[in-house]
């Protein structure tokens, strides 16, 4: 787990834990201003309690019968809520995660990080390494009925069939890393089949395993490798020595002149040398690849031992049809 954003979500549960204590407040003052008798039963179930401690730090009282006592204060309480027409828990403590009480541990004995905790850094992590921070999509969430039945020109499998195998093949692909063979792979088809989606599953699978991993588009890593160009700021270095890097819609960067080119076979080569795994998506085809970065950085993407070039093939989902 990442030291610096465990401690952002201690910092954020403090501030749930403010917060929350903040409406329990208000709502009793609100309702003490209006209610003068359910004023008086807070106020008797108060001095009821400070008393028997009062008595038992004395020796005087014992506490047998303060349980049932405050509890038929606390009946009375809620009933008045309800005759008021508010919720009977209006005035009990208010908490986001019942089952922590929001102080982030669970367990009498032993003490365990409560799943809260695990969602909220999960959300964290997520957008520290460039995927959505709703975190749907998976491939648990991948609807390949968004596909038709229409058989593919050319092909005995329909296209639904054809991207089921796409997805399979992606999940295995994060499962069995860093066995996965081959090391790296590109998903090429065209806009609206889904090709982001399957970046951001493979990526989700992969850090519920620890693994880390950087999500980027294309522009941004040309933007990166441009200030990396001219002001050696070593943020190329951090996408070249990233363990798994998934660089988004690979084509959509501007192509400027000694750079995108250059930098992209300088990300390559360094990454194959370093064995780190990398996952393009693009529109392109091979041959866009060939055309339009050269022979040497289409040589590395399309080896099919290295790296898997993987068409896909469809129609646009986006227009809603099914
Ligand atoms: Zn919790």
């Amino acid at each position: 787990m990442r030291e610096d954003l465990l401690k952002a979500v201690e910092n954020e549960l403090q501030e749930v834990q403010r917060r929350n204590e903040e409406i329990s407040l208000r709502r009793r003052a609100e309702v003490s201003e209006r209610y003068p008798e359910i004023r008086t039963l807070l106020a008797e179930r108060e001095s009821l309690i400070h008393g028997t401690i009062r008595g038992i730090l004395q020796g005087k009282a014992t506490p047998e019968q303060l349980p049932e006592k405050i509890e038929d204060i606390s009946a009375g309480i809620r009933e008045a809520l309800q005759r008021h027409g508010l919720p009977a828990d209006y005035l009990a403590p208010v908490y986001d995660c019942p089952e922590c009480q929001d102080t982030g541990y669970v367990g009498q004995i032993v003490r365990e990080r409560c799943g809260c905790v695990k969602r909220r850094y999960q959300a964290r992590l997520r957008t520290a390494i460039g995927l959505p921070e709703n975190g749907r999509e998976t491939f648990e969430a991948y609807d390949e009925t968004l596909f038709s039945e229409e058989p593919l020109p050319g092909s005995r499998l329909t296209e639904r069939q054809a991207m089921e195998r796409v997805r399979n093949y992606c999940e295995k692909w994060a499962e069995n890393y860093p066995a996965q063979q081959p090391r790296d792979l590109v998903l090429s088809g065209k806009s609206g089949l889904g090709k982001t989606f399957l970046l951001h599953a493979m990526a989700a699978r992969l850090i519920m395993k620890d693994v880390q991993v950087l999500v980027i588009s294309a522009y941004s890593f040309l933007e990166t490798a441009r200030r990396s160009w001219f002001e050696q700021d070593g943020g190329l270095e951090d996408l070249i020595d990233a363990e798994v890097l998934m660089l988004d819609d690979l084509g959509s960067e501007p192509l400027m002149q000694n750079i995108t080119i250059e930098q992209l076979f300088n990300l390559v080569n360094e990454r194959q040398r370093r064995n780190r795994a990398t996952v393009f998506s693009t529109n392109l085809t091979e041959e866009d690849i060939r055309n339009r970065y050269t022979e040497r950085i289409a040589s590395r993407l399309t080896d099919g031992q290295n790296c898997l070039f993987l068409p896909l093939r469809g129609r646009d989902i986006r227009n809603g049809r099914k």
